[in-house]
Order: structure tokens, then C-alpha cells, then sequence
């Protein structure tokens, strides 16, 4: 007997119809004689639909009872699935966040999960019961509603794992696992039967947004086994875990990219000590998160300072930079250029592998491709190029690295 958490999300349980095939699939896994726990979100679009009618009530309503809106969303889906689970003749119990238990902190929309009481949910998983729990949700110490931020369903059906020690966590979406790469840039991407927990992170921190990122470091900090699979299809999905040794792995798991990137220059810096602080304090003031930094050596005793932000960011970080020339002093000027992506290349392969930052420059060399900026940490190598090569760097990368599907 085998104890899984599965988490559906919100395309999963958008309509009746679905709810019931999700009912199907969990009663199927009961009678096979596994004890299952249920995580379910909102029905889809009805977590925004709560956001949309707040705003309209107040332009700033207050955190504490946004959280007590945007947490009936989830209410409305335990009920209804432990409802379909009974129809169908399979015992069945809903629970909301504070009716488990979920303690959280008090961080309004954004709350972080403390403590998880087990003990309702083991006492119906031994009368035989499917459990049936709210994502996204918790309680505080002073009995407030809180919400875990969106998509924070994920990240209960990890916690709930993690504490109950379940020998898996699915994650059920719409998409059948995690893939090399987008398959609508590389129709070859394929879908990856293992991935490990840092892989994962670098791949969704890079904007293969599969999982909410939190979820997958809590995943790794308790060692809970993550899967992703499809509720509509057949399948193994992948499996997100640590690396094992003996597993033959490729060098390279995945090719993410980052569409979302402007780059800002400043020439003629003087080269002094305090003048990158004196560039990025006032960005970071701003709240403007900087990604990748790069100094050019210096001439003559200036220097070149060029970062990359978000592209939403990019005329305030502008802004704040036309406002230091004066303090900067010399003949500082900006260059801006908001027509850049950030592709990378990301494998646990690499850290015991030499050449692959070489082959992965000969690659986009030989497409003609300039890289405009590089870095590199132990499980990831990425560039910096024109939006214009986005898909041609992908694909070729992807095949480059023996990634593309057969
Ligand atoms: N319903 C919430 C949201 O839409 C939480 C979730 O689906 O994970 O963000
Ligand atoms: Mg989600």
C-alpha cells in the first residue's frame, strides 16, 4: 500500500465534467489499494474572477480579506469533488486549510506554511477514506484565512507530502511532464522521464513555468518525490528528484530562455571603488530586481557597466540611471536596449564535464548568432542575444546537445 498526494489544478477541475473525471481517477487509485490525499485549486479563471470583483469593491482592499475571498474558491472545489468521489461509492471527506490545520504564518497573500496536523487526515486515510484538501490555503495563529500566493496549490500538495511522508506528490496539469524545452519553439522537445530538483529550479526560474518555484525547493528541502503529469492523458510524466549516480544522464537536460530581458549599458564609468554600488543601490531602491552584471576592464581609468533587468522594468531602471550621469561624473552615457532574450543551457551533466560552455558558443557561432553577454553557475551556462535569434539559438542548442526527439 502506497500513500500519494495528487494536486489538480485549475484547467483539471474547470467544469463539472472534469471534476468528475478527476473523481474517476482518484476512486480508480483507492480501489487499487493506495490511501490517496487530494489537493485540488479554484476552478479555472476563478481565482482571478475574485480578484476582478474585489477591485471593483475597493481599488486597495486590505490583504486579511482578500485572503478570506480568494480561499472560496478552493472551498467550492473540495466540496464539489468529495460530492462526485461519493457518487461514485468511494468514501470521501473535504477539508479546508484550517480545518486540516495548515498553519501558516500571518503574511496576507503571501504566507508561508509553519506546521501541518496530520492527524484528521490519517485518521480518514485509515477508515479508508480519500481526503480531500483546499490548496493555497492556511491558517494563522489568531485563526485568519490566509492564501499562499498563486499557484500556491502546488506548494500545499508538497507540504501535505512532505508531512505525511507520502511516497509521492502528483502534480496532474495540462501539460504531460516537463520538456526539454518549449515544444512551441522546438516541436522535437522532449519530455524528460527524470529531472533533478536543481535542474528544475534553474528551468522553471528561467520561465519553463510548470511548477510554482516554491513548491519545488520545498520538494527538495523534505526530499519529497515530485511528478508532473497530465490529468487528461495516460502517462509517467516526469518524475523531479535527486540525482542518482548510477543513472546515465545526459550532459545537458534542458534548454530554457527568458523573452522578458532589456539590457542597460553605462560607458565612460569612472573606475573607482563604490561605483557599482552607486549604480545599483538606487536600482535596487527602485525595487528593479537586476539579473546578470557584467564590468568590462578598464582604460584609461573608466570603465564599462552593462545589466540586464526585467523588460517591465526597463524605462524606470532607465530613469533612475539618467538621474546618476550628473553624480557619476566623466562622460558617462546609456545605452539601453530592450530587444534582448536570455537563452541557457542547464544539466547537472556539466559540473563533471569540461568543453560544454565551448561547444555551446561554437554552436551559436556557426548560426551566426553574437552572444552579447555570458554567465555561468555550476548547473547552467546563459547567454544574452538579439530577440531575433530567440527560437534559431534554442533549436539549435537542442540539437546541438542531443535533446531533439527521434
Ligand atoms: N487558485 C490559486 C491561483 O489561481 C491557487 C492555485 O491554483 O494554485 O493562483
Ligand atoms: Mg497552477
Amino acid at each position: 500500500m502506497a500513500l500519494y498526494v495528487y494536486k489538480f489544478g485549475g484547467t483539471s477541475v474547470g467544469t463539472v465534467e472534469r471534476i468528475k473525471a478527476v473523481a474517476e481517477k482518484v476512486k480508480k487509485a483507492r480501489d487499487a489499494g493506495d490511501q490517496i490525499v487530494v489537493v485540488v485549486s479554484a476552478m479555472s479563471g476563478e481565482t482571478n474572477r475574485l480578484v476582478a470583483l474585489a477591485k471593483e469593491m475597493q481599488p486597495q482592499p486590505t490583504d486579511r480579506e482578500l485572503d478570506v475571498l480568494l480561499s472560496t474558491g478552493e472551498q467550492v472545489t473540495i466540496a464539489l469533488l468529495s460530492m462526485a468521489l461519493h457518487q461514485l461509492g468511494c468514501e470521501a471527506r473535504s477539508y479546508t486549510g484550517a480545518q486540516v490545520r495548515i498553519l501558516t504564518d500571518s503574511a496576507h497573500t503571501k504566507a508561508r506554511i509553519r506546521e501541518i496536523d496530520e492527524a484528521n487526515m490519517r485518521a480518514d486515510l485509515d477508515a479508508g477514506r480519500v481526503v480531500v484538501v483546499a490548496g493555497f490555503q492556511g491558517v494563522d495563529e489568531h485563526g485568519n484565512i490566509t492564501t499562499l500566493g498563486r499557484g500556491g496549490s502546488d506548494t500545499t500538495g508538497v507540504a501535505l507530502a512532505a508531512a505525511l511522508k507520502a511516497d509521492e506528490c502528483h502534480i496532474y496539469t495540462d501539460v504531460d511532464g516537463v520538456y526539454t524545452t518549449d515544444p512551441r519553439v522546438v516541436p522535437k522537445a522532449r519530455r524528460l522521464d527524470r529531472i533533478t530538483f536543481e535542474e528544475m529550479l534553474e528551468m522553471a526560474s528561467l520561465g519553463s513555468k510548470v511548477l510554482q518555484i516554491r513548491s519545488v525547493e520545498f520538494a527538495g528541502k523534505y526530499n519529497v518525490k515530485l511528478r508532473v503529469l497530465s490529468s487528461f492523458m495516460e502517462g509517467n510524466g516526469t518524475l523531479i528528484t535527486y540525482e542518482e549516480s548510477e543513472m546515465e544522464r545526459a550532459l545537458i537536460s534542458g534548454i530554457a530562455f527568458n523573452r522578458d530581458e532589456a539590457k542597460l549599458t553605462l560607458t565612460g564609468v569612472p573606475d573607482l571603488p563604490g561605483v557599482a554600488s552607486k549604480i545599483l543601490g538606487p536600482i535596487a531602491a527602485e525595487n528593479i530586481e537586476v539579473d546578470m552584471i557584467v564590468q568590462n576592464i578598464s582604460a584609461n581609468g573608466t570603465t564599462d557597466f552593462t545589466f540586464t533587468v526585467n523588460r517591465n522594468d526597463f524605462a524606470r531602471a532607465q530613469k533612475v540611471l539618467e538621474g546618476l550621469r550628473a553624480d557619476l561624473g566623466g562622460n558617462t552615457t546609456i545605452i539601453g536596449d530592450n530587444s534582448i532574450v536570455k537563452v541557457s543551457i542547464v544539466g547537472v551533466g556539466m559540473r563533471s564535464h569540461a568543453g560544454i560552455a565551448s561547444t555551446m558558443f561554437k554552436v551559436l557561432a556557426d548560426e551566426g548568432i553574437n552572444i552579447q553577454m555570458i554567465s555561468t553557475s555550476e548547473i547552467k551556462i546563459s547567454v544574452v542575444v538579439d530577440e531575433k535569434y530567440l527560437e534559431l539559438a534554442v533549436r539549435a542548442l537542442h540539437k546541438a546537445f542531443g535533446l531533439d526527439q527521434e
